[in-house]
């Protein structure tokens, strides 16, 4: 295990900021710690860098205790690289002294190589002369994250790191970031609060609300089950159909879902996503077993949108959004046949 955070409590102005959280991270794991704004992701990382102190719990690298309570080794004797948003190169320094900064520990006989080394691993060898304002964003970056895995850390922390860049140029940076990090087989621990990023880099996601570690999992188990509404609803729009238990099962008004560890005739949320409803286009009304109606209808590209009225037996109605081949598209008003995939939907308890 390279990095290990227990029980870490972390107050400022007496506000609980982590609430004992507990996670671990494998050498050559990438892990995510994903959440709103303000749930604590830039605390943890801190408090993995020896940048803040708990008030309670422990931080673990390599099996060596760097914090243990208010008793906490300085970050730089924590053989920990940094990644952060404003990539911080020095402004006065070209680009192989910006790298060579961090290697005031190494044999002088080995800067030169170590440099060109992870220069040529982030593709900027060439630069080597060149000062920071020479160089565009997605240069800098690649600069900055040479610099951090120069040292060759034991960990490397991530804040945000791609959110100052371009669209275009952040998914080339992060795919790039993403292969570099995993073939140097390092730990790292990235924060973000986008939930794609997360699934595009994390190994691992750790998901965070209000302090507190609300499920720690790979990105598929995040997304096919989630423990509850909040981490169901975090990775885009959810329906909520209202549901009710009979024999083990949530009637909703798009028929019953299997739902154990409910008592008879309890409340429930079912939650689905909306490519999760599938629908099918009839004639007439003549044989849909519930009133499903097409109340708009929006073609965007590769998939439809489909907004969706169902109405119960008792003349309740709910407002559905479906995402389906781009292909299908209904008109406004027109019925149709909805259905939703049971093995993909989720119940909780009724909020
Ligand atoms: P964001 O995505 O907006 O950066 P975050 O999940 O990283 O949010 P943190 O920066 O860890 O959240 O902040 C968690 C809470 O701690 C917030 O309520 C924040 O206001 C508070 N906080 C963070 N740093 C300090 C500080 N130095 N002094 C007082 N409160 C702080």
């Amino acid at each position: 295990m390279s990095l290990k955070l227990e029980n870490i409590e972390l107050a400022f102005d007496g506000f609980c900021v982590l609430n004992r959280i507990n996670l671990s991270v494998d050498r050559g794991e990438f892990v995510c710690l994903l959440g709103p704004s303000g749930c604590g992701k830039t605390s943890t990382l801190r408090v993995c860098a020896g940048l803040e102190t708990p008030i309670h719990g422990r931080v673990i690298i390599d099996d060596q205790i760097v914090t243990d309570g208010s008793d906490v080794l300085p970050p730089e004797k924590r053989k920990i690289g940094f990644l952060f948003q404003d990539f911080a190169l020095f402004p006065h320094l070209n680009v192989f002294k910006n790298v060579a900064f961090g290697l005031k520990d190494f044999p002088k006989s080995e800067i030169q190589d170590r440099v060109q080394e992870v220069l040529t691993q982030v593709r900027m060898e060439k630069y080597a002369n060149a000062l920071p304002h020479m160089l565009s964003g997605g240069q800098q970056q690649r600069v900055a994250l040479a610099r951090a895995m120069a040292p060759q850390p034991r960990i490397i922390l991530l804040d945000e790191p791609f959110s100052g860049l371009d669209s275009g140029l952040r998914a080339e940076i992060r795919d790039q970031t993403l292969h570099i990090l995993k073939s140097s087989n390092v730990a790292a621990v990235m924060v973000t609060h986008d939930p794609e990023e997360a699934m595009f880099m994390g190994d691992r996601i750790i998901l965070m609300k209000d302090g507190n570690i609300v499920q720690d999992g790979t990105p598929t188990e995040l997304y096919s089950q989630p423990v509850d509404h909040f981490a169901a609803s975090f990775f885009g729009e959810i329906n909520i159909l209202k549901g009710v238990i009979k024999n083990d099962q949530a009637k909703t008004v798009l028929g019953y879902v299997p739902a154990k560890g409910f008592k008879e005739g309890e409340k429930v949320d079912v939650l689905v996503r909306p490519e999760n409803i599938n629908i099918q286009r009839v004639l007439d009304d003549i044989g849909t077993n519930e009133k499903a109606h097409i109340m708009a209808a929006r073609y965007l590209g590769r998939e439809s949108l489909l907004h969706i009225r169902l109405e119960d037996e008792n003349a309740n109605t709910t407002h559905l959004h479906a995402r389906v081949d781009g292909q299908l598209l209904p008109k406004e008003n027109e019925s149709i046949m909805a259905t939703m995939d049971y093995e993909r939907a989720f119940v909780f308890r009724a909020s």
